[in-house]
């Protein structure tokens, strides 16, 4: 059994992990909890949000996230390659800024017009 804390709203459940009857979870109040808790102890993964650096634009760094979640143990070779980016301004809402990084169908998006 695992216990975690669920981050899908600040109620911040407290969940239990039975790993050895397929992942059921229990402290959950709603299925978000219980998505979570089993994906967490069997595919874990975040929503990435940082920036890179942009040229030309009013400011010098442009906010980015992924377009979905990205596995956990990916996340710090995804840093490695989004601070070596530079974007030229002007770039869109949810313009891709890096397309299916490390081969993992995510997409690096930017998160604001500029
Ligand atoms: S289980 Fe549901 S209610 Fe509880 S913290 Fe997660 S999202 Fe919020």
């Amino acid at each position: 059994m695992t216990n975690l804390i669920c981050i899908g709203c600040p109620r911040g459940c407290h969940l239990q992990v039975d790993e050895e009857n397929g992942y059921a979870v229990s402290g959950n109040r709603c299925p978000i909890g219980a998505k979570y808790g089993k994906e967490e102890l069997t595919n874990p993964t975040r929503t990435l949000t940082t920036t890179v650096r942009l040229e030309g634009g009013l400011h010098e760094m442009l906010p980015v996230r992924t377009d979905k979640p990205l596995p956990k143990g990916k996340l710090m070779e995804a840093m490695q390659l989004i601070n070596q980016v530079k974007v030229k301004a002007p770039v869109k809402m949810h313009q891709v800024i890096i397309e299916n990084i490390l081969d993992t169908g995510v997409n690096i998006i930017s998160s604001k017009e500029m």
